[in-house]
Protein backbone atom coordinates (compact mmCIF):
# COMPACT_ATOMS: atom_id res chain seq x y z
CA UNK A 1 0.00 0.00 0.00
CA UNK A 2 1.42 3.37 -0.53
CA UNK A 3 0.52 6.47 1.44
CA UNK A 4 1.07 10.05 1.40
CA UNK A 5 1.83 12.35 4.46
CA UNK A 6 0.76 15.78 4.45
CA UNK A 7 3.15 17.87 7.12
CA UNK A 8 6.21 16.44 7.66
CA UNK A 9 6.40 17.90 11.37
CA UNK A 10 6.10 15.77 14.72
CA UNK A 11 3.31 13.97 13.89
CA UNK A 12 3.86 13.53 10.17
CA UNK A 13 7.34 11.83 10.71
CA UNK A 14 6.25 9.76 14.00
CA UNK A 15 3.40 8.87 11.85
CA UNK A 16 5.69 7.92 8.95
CA UNK A 17 8.16 5.87 11.53
CA UNK A 18 4.99 3.86 13.10
CA UNK A 19 3.97 2.53 10.03
CA UNK A 20 7.41 1.74 8.96
CA UNK A 21 8.00 -0.47 12.29
CA UNK A 22 4.57 -1.93 11.84
CA UNK A 23 5.10 -2.98 8.48
CA UNK A 24 1.62 -1.37 7.30
CA UNK A 25 3.04 0.48 3.73
CA UNK A 26 4.96 -0.55 0.73
CA UNK A 27 5.84 2.76 0.14
CA UNK A 28 5.46 6.41 1.69
CA UNK A 29 6.11 10.08 0.57
CA UNK A 30 6.66 12.83 2.90
CA UNK A 31 5.19 16.18 1.30
CA UNK A 32 5.36 19.44 3.32
CA UNK A 33 5.44 23.19 2.64
CA UNK A 34 8.98 22.87 3.56
CA UNK A 35 10.72 20.38 1.40
CA UNK A 36 13.63 20.48 3.03
CA UNK A 37 12.49 19.39 6.35
CA UNK A 38 10.17 16.28 4.56
CA UNK A 39 13.98 15.16 3.12
CA UNK A 40 15.52 14.80 6.57
CA UNK A 41 12.94 12.82 8.07
CA UNK A 42 12.63 10.49 5.04
CA UNK A 43 16.13 9.99 5.25
CA UNK A 44 16.29 9.70 8.79
CA UNK A 45 13.50 7.10 8.63
CA UNK A 46 15.18 5.33 5.91
CA UNK A 47 18.56 4.67 8.20
CA UNK A 48 15.94 2.43 10.07
CA UNK A 49 14.58 0.41 7.84
CA UNK A 50 16.96 -2.17 7.12
CA UNK A 51 16.57 -3.10 10.78
CA UNK A 52 12.67 -3.39 10.41
CA UNK A 53 10.34 -4.08 7.20
CA UNK A 54 11.02 -3.42 3.90
CA UNK A 55 9.38 0.19 2.98
CA UNK A 56 10.15 3.02 0.41
CA UNK A 57 10.38 6.05 2.32
CA UNK A 58 10.79 9.87 0.19
CA UNK A 59 9.80 13.15 0.10
CA UNK A 60 8.31 14.47 -2.97
CA UNK A 61 5.37 17.03 -4.30
CA UNK A 62 1.94 16.46 -4.25
CA UNK A 63 2.52 15.15 -7.98
CA UNK A 64 4.37 11.95 -5.81
CA UNK A 65 1.18 10.81 -4.38
CA UNK A 66 -0.18 9.36 -7.50
CA UNK A 67 -1.29 6.00 -7.08
CA UNK A 68 -1.58 6.31 -3.23
CA UNK A 69 -4.17 4.28 -1.21
CA UNK A 70 -4.24 6.59 1.55
CA UNK A 71 -3.14 10.23 2.65
CA UNK A 72 -2.70 11.29 6.21
CA UNK A 73 -2.99 14.91 6.47
CA UNK A 74 -1.14 16.29 9.54
CA UNK A 75 -0.15 19.97 8.07
CA UNK A 76 -1.37 22.46 10.06
CA UNK A 77 -0.02 25.77 11.73
CA UNK A 78 0.23 26.71 15.50
CA UNK A 79 -1.48 29.34 17.40
CA UNK A 80 0.91 32.78 16.90
CA UNK A 81 0.86 34.92 19.76
CA UNK A 82 -2.63 37.23 20.19
CA UNK A 83 -4.67 34.95 17.50
CA UNK A 84 -7.89 33.98 18.71
CA UNK A 85 -8.79 30.37 18.05
CA UNK A 86 -11.37 31.43 15.56
CA UNK A 87 -8.39 33.09 13.62
CA UNK A 88 -6.01 30.05 13.64
CA UNK A 89 -9.40 27.60 12.80
CA UNK A 90 -9.39 30.26 9.59
CA UNK A 91 -5.40 29.50 8.89
CA UNK A 92 -6.11 26.03 9.62
CA UNK A 93 -9.10 25.38 7.10
CA UNK A 94 -7.28 27.33 4.40
CA UNK A 95 -4.20 24.91 4.75
CA UNK A 96 -6.73 22.21 4.85
CA UNK A 97 -8.67 23.42 1.43
CA UNK A 98 -5.21 23.80 -0.19
CA UNK A 99 -4.13 20.62 0.38
CA UNK A 100 -7.33 18.44 0.09
CA UNK A 101 -7.74 20.08 -3.54
CA UNK A 102 -3.86 19.41 -4.17
CA UNK A 103 -4.57 15.86 -2.87
CA UNK A 104 -7.52 15.17 -4.78
CA UNK A 105 -5.36 16.42 -8.03
CA UNK A 106 -2.82 13.54 -7.75
CA UNK A 107 -4.99 10.88 -6.29
CA UNK A 108 -7.38 8.70 -7.43
CA UNK A 109 -10.22 7.81 -4.87
CA UNK A 110 -7.78 7.70 -1.22
CA UNK A 111 -9.06 7.30 1.81
CA UNK A 112 -8.08 10.37 3.51
CA UNK A 113 -7.13 10.69 7.17
CA UNK A 114 -7.55 13.51 9.06
CA UNK A 115 -5.11 14.12 12.40
CA UNK A 116 -4.86 18.25 12.15
CA UNK A 117 -6.73 19.80 14.85
CA UNK A 118 -9.07 20.60 15.43
CA UNK A 119 -9.50 17.28 14.43
CA UNK A 120 -13.32 17.10 14.32
CA UNK A 121 -13.96 20.36 12.35
CA UNK A 122 -11.08 19.74 10.66
CA UNK A 123 -12.29 15.81 9.00
CA UNK A 124 -15.69 18.13 8.49
CA UNK A 125 -14.19 20.90 6.18
CA UNK A 126 -12.02 18.23 4.88
CA UNK A 127 -14.92 15.95 3.49
CA UNK A 128 -16.53 18.95 2.30
CA UNK A 129 -14.23 19.58 -0.07
CA UNK A 130 -14.03 16.31 -0.94
CA UNK A 131 -17.26 15.48 -1.63
CA UNK A 132 -17.12 18.71 -3.94
CA UNK A 133 -14.39 16.60 -5.90
CA UNK A 134 -16.55 13.14 -6.10
CA UNK A 135 -15.00 11.58 -2.59
CA UNK A 136 -17.55 10.59 -0.55
CA UNK A 137 -17.17 11.32 3.00
CA UNK A 138 -17.40 7.87 4.13
CA UNK A 139 -13.69 7.97 2.86
CA UNK A 140 -12.83 10.79 4.82
CA UNK A 141 -11.98 10.20 8.58
CA UNK A 142 -10.36 11.95 11.41
CA UNK A 143 -8.02 10.36 13.91
CA UNK A 144 -11.28 11.20 16.56
CA UNK A 145 -10.80 9.91 19.75
CA UNK A 146 -8.93 6.06 18.82
CA UNK A 147 -5.83 7.52 21.18
CA UNK A 148 -8.20 8.55 23.97
CA UNK A 149 -10.64 5.13 23.60
CA UNK A 150 -7.17 3.32 24.18
CA UNK A 151 -6.22 5.42 27.05
CA UNK A 152 -9.45 4.98 28.55
CA UNK A 153 -9.28 0.55 27.69
CA UNK A 154 -5.51 0.40 29.28
CA UNK A 155 -6.71 2.87 32.61
CA UNK A 156 -9.85 0.41 33.24
CA UNK A 157 -7.44 -2.62 32.56
CA UNK A 158 -5.02 -1.85 34.66
CA UNK A 159 -7.62 -0.84 37.80
CA UNK A 160 -9.50 -4.11 37.05
CA UNK A 161 -6.48 -6.57 36.43
CA UNK A 162 -6.94 -7.58 32.99
CA UNK A 163 -5.55 -7.31 29.46
CA UNK A 164 -7.32 -4.15 28.16
CA UNK A 165 -7.55 -6.14 24.64
CA UNK A 166 -10.38 -7.72 26.45
CA UNK A 167 -11.69 -3.95 27.78
CA UNK A 168 -14.41 -3.15 24.96
CA UNK A 169 -14.96 0.63 25.69
CA UNK A 170 -15.25 3.88 23.98
CA UNK A 171 -14.49 7.89 24.42
CA UNK A 172 -16.92 9.27 21.98
CA UNK A 173 -17.79 13.11 20.60
CA UNK A 174 -15.22 16.02 20.31
CA UNK A 175 -11.69 14.87 20.58
CA UNK A 176 -11.22 17.15 23.19
CA UNK A 177 -12.47 18.64 26.39
CA UNK A 178 -16.35 17.52 26.34
CA UNK A 179 -15.09 14.19 24.58
CA UNK A 180 -17.39 11.40 26.93
CA UNK A 181 -16.11 8.59 28.44
CA UNK A 182 -19.21 5.31 27.92
CA UNK A 183 -18.73 4.02 31.30
CA UNK A 184 -22.53 2.58 30.76
CA UNK A 185 -21.37 0.24 27.58
CA UNK A 186 -18.06 -1.00 28.98
CA UNK A 187 -17.69 -4.83 29.06
CA UNK A 188 -15.09 -6.88 29.94
CA UNK A 189 -14.52 -10.31 27.50
CA UNK A 190 -18.39 -9.62 27.00
CA UNK A 191 -19.03 -9.11 31.20
CA UNK A 192 -20.26 -5.67 32.17
CA UNK A 193 -18.25 -3.38 33.93
CA UNK A 194 -19.49 -3.69 37.39
CA UNK A 195 -20.15 -7.01 37.59
CA UNK A 196 -16.99 -7.94 36.09
CA UNK A 197 -15.75 -5.14 39.08
CA UNK A 198 -17.50 -7.26 41.63
CA UNK A 199 -16.17 -10.33 40.74
CA UNK A 200 -11.98 -8.76 40.89
CA UNK A 201 -13.27 -6.88 44.21
CA UNK A 202 -12.42 -3.83 42.91
CA UNK A 203 -14.58 -0.99 44.22
CA UNK A 204 -15.00 1.09 40.83
CA UNK A 205 -16.28 4.13 43.32
CA UNK A 206 -17.43 7.92 41.61
CA UNK A 207 -13.93 8.72 43.18
CA UNK A 208 -11.99 6.01 40.86
CA UNK A 209 -13.28 7.03 37.81
CA UNK A 210 -13.29 10.67 37.96
CA UNK A 211 -9.74 9.87 38.20
CA UNK A 212 -9.43 7.72 34.84
CA UNK A 213 -11.46 10.29 33.55
CA UNK A 214 -9.53 13.00 34.40
CA UNK A 215 -6.14 11.02 33.33
CA UNK A 216 -8.08 10.22 29.82
CA UNK A 217 -9.07 14.31 29.45
CA UNK A 218 -5.63 16.04 30.76
CA UNK A 219 -3.38 13.51 29.10
CA UNK A 220 -2.21 15.60 26.24
CA UNK A 221 -2.50 18.77 28.32
CA UNK A 222 0.31 17.26 30.60
CA UNK A 223 2.16 15.89 27.60
CA UNK A 224 2.31 19.57 26.13
CA UNK A 225 3.29 20.47 29.40
CA UNK A 226 6.47 18.27 29.99
CA UNK A 227 7.80 18.34 26.11
CA UNK A 228 5.35 21.06 23.96
CA UNK A 229 4.11 18.25 21.45
CA UNK A 230 2.26 14.77 21.71
CA UNK A 231 3.28 12.42 18.59
CA UNK A 232 4.17 8.80 19.86
CA UNK A 233 0.55 7.75 20.60
CA UNK A 234 -1.23 9.65 17.52
CA UNK A 235 1.71 7.91 15.24
CA UNK A 236 1.00 4.52 16.51
CA UNK A 237 -3.18 5.34 16.36
CA UNK A 238 -2.92 6.20 12.78
CA UNK A 239 -0.75 3.62 11.67
CA UNK A 240 -3.22 1.64 13.13
CA UNK A 241 -5.68 2.67 11.10
CA UNK A 242 -3.82 2.30 7.77
CA UNK A 243 -3.36 -1.20 9.11
CA UNK A 244 -7.06 -1.32 9.11
CA UNK A 245 -7.35 -0.25 5.49
CA UNK A 246 -4.60 -1.41 4.04
CA UNK A 247 -5.98 -5.42 5.51
CA UNK A 248 -9.74 -5.00 5.13
CA UNK A 249 -9.78 -5.57 8.86
CA UNK A 250 -13.39 -4.48 8.90
CA UNK A 251 -12.53 -3.12 12.41
CA UNK A 252 -14.15 -0.70 14.90
CA UNK A 253 -12.37 2.35 15.57
CA UNK A 254 -13.77 5.38 17.39
CA UNK A 255 -13.08 7.55 14.66
CA UNK A 256 -14.93 10.69 13.05
CA UNK A 257 -16.48 11.02 10.05
CA UNK A 258 -19.59 13.19 8.74
CA UNK A 259 -22.78 12.15 10.20
CA UNK A 260 -26.26 13.13 9.57
CA UNK A 261 -27.30 12.76 12.94
CA UNK A 262 -25.91 12.41 16.44
CA UNK A 263 -28.72 12.66 19.25
CA UNK A 264 -30.28 15.24 17.34
CA UNK A 265 -27.60 17.19 16.04
CA UNK A 266 -27.61 17.63 12.33
CA UNK A 267 -24.66 17.09 9.88
CA UNK A 268 -21.56 16.85 12.77
CA UNK A 269 -18.40 15.12 12.31
CA UNK A 270 -17.66 13.53 15.96
CA UNK A 271 -16.22 10.13 17.11
CA UNK A 272 -18.13 7.22 17.75
CA UNK A 273 -17.83 3.68 17.49
CA UNK A 274 -17.16 2.76 13.74
CA UNK A 275 -17.06 0.00 11.34
CA UNK A 276 -13.75 0.82 9.41
CA UNK A 277 -12.71 -1.10 5.71
CA UNK A 278 -10.66 -0.76 3.11
CA UNK A 279 -13.20 1.40 1.39
CA UNK A 280 -13.68 3.81 4.09
CA UNK A 281 -16.71 3.53 7.59
CA UNK A 282 -19.54 1.19 6.25
CA UNK A 283 -21.47 1.81 9.52
CA UNK A 284 -21.83 3.50 13.49
CA UNK A 285 -22.41 0.85 16.39
CA UNK A 286 -25.71 1.92 18.03
CA UNK A 287 -24.00 2.29 21.61
CA UNK A 288 -25.58 2.11 25.11
CA UNK A 289 -25.49 5.17 26.60
CA UNK A 290 -27.34 6.52 30.05
CA UNK A 291 -29.28 9.66 30.08
CA UNK A 292 -26.19 11.36 31.24
CA UNK A 293 -24.14 10.47 28.99
CA UNK A 294 -26.80 11.22 26.12
CA UNK A 295 -26.82 14.59 27.03
CA UNK A 296 -22.83 14.76 27.41
CA UNK A 297 -22.40 13.68 23.43
CA UNK A 298 -25.57 15.71 22.62
CA UNK A 299 -23.17 18.74 24.38
CA UNK A 300 -20.18 17.56 23.09
CA UNK A 301 -21.35 18.04 18.85
CA UNK A 302 -23.30 20.64 20.09
CA UNK A 303 -20.19 22.27 20.70
CA UNK A 304 -18.67 20.81 17.21
CA UNK A 305 -21.44 21.74 15.03
CA UNK A 306 -21.44 25.31 16.75
CA UNK A 307 -17.73 25.79 15.58
CA UNK A 308 -18.50 24.77 12.39
CA UNK A 309 -21.43 27.31 12.55
CA UNK A 310 -18.93 29.88 13.42
CA UNK A 311 -16.61 29.45 11.07
CA UNK A 312 -19.17 29.32 8.05
CA UNK A 313 -20.60 32.45 9.52
CA UNK A 314 -16.85 34.16 9.67
CA UNK A 315 -16.82 33.84 5.67
CA UNK A 316 -19.86 35.59 4.94
P1 LIG B 1 4.33 20.57 13.47
O1 LIG B 1 4.32 22.04 13.49
O2 LIG B 1 5.50 19.82 14.01
O3 LIG B 1 4.10 20.06 11.96
C1 LIG B 1 3.21 20.63 11.08
C2 LIG B 1 3.87 20.52 9.70
O4 LIG B 1 2.89 20.94 8.73
C3 LIG B 1 5.10 21.42 9.55
O5 LIG B 1 6.21 20.64 9.11
C4 LIG B 1 4.67 22.44 8.50
O6 LIG B 1 5.73 22.86 7.66
C5 LIG B 1 3.62 21.63 7.73
N1 LIG B 1 2.70 22.46 6.96
C6 LIG B 1 2.10 23.61 7.31
N2 LIG B 1 1.34 24.07 6.29
C7 LIG B 1 1.44 23.17 5.30
C8 LIG B 1 0.88 23.07 4.01
N3 LIG B 1 0.07 24.00 3.53
N4 LIG B 1 1.22 22.01 3.25
C9 LIG B 1 2.07 21.07 3.70
N5 LIG B 1 2.63 21.10 4.91
C10 LIG B 1 2.32 22.14 5.71
O7 LIG B 1 2.98 20.11 14.20
P2 LIG B 1 2.66 18.64 14.74
O8 LIG B 1 3.02 18.55 16.17
O9 LIG B 1 3.14 17.65 13.77
O10 LIG B 1 1.05 18.68 14.68
C11 LIG B 1 0.38 18.70 13.43
C12 LIG B 1 -1.11 18.77 13.66
O11 LIG B 1 -1.56 17.57 14.29
C13 LIG B 1 -1.53 19.92 14.59
O12 LIG B 1 -2.74 20.48 14.11
C14 LIG B 1 -1.74 19.23 15.91
O13 LIG B 1 -2.62 19.94 16.75
C15 LIG B 1 -2.34 17.92 15.43
N6 LIG B 1 -2.32 16.83 16.39
C16 LIG B 1 -3.39 16.00 16.37
C17 LIG B 1 -3.48 14.94 17.24
C18 LIG B 1 -4.69 14.06 17.20
O14 LIG B 1 -4.88 13.19 18.06
N7 LIG B 1 -5.54 14.22 16.21
C19 LIG B 1 -2.43 14.69 18.17
C20 LIG B 1 -1.32 15.55 18.15
C21 LIG B 1 -1.27 16.62 17.25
Amino acid sequence: MKIGIIGSGYVGATTAYAILLMGNASEVVLVDVHPERAEAEAADIRHAVPYVHPMVIRAGTYADLEGANAVVITAGAGQKPGESRLELLGRNVKIMESVVDQVLTYTKNPMLVIATNPVDVMTHVAAGIAEKKGLPSKRVIGSGTTLDTARFRSLVGDCLGVDAQHVHGYVVGEHGDSEVLAWSSVDIGGVPLDKFAAMRQVDLTREVKESIEQDVRRAAYKIIEGKGATYYGVGAAISRIMDVIMHDHHAILSICTPTEDVVGVKNVTVSLPRILQADGVVGTLPLHLDEDETKSLQHSARIIRDRIDEYEASLK
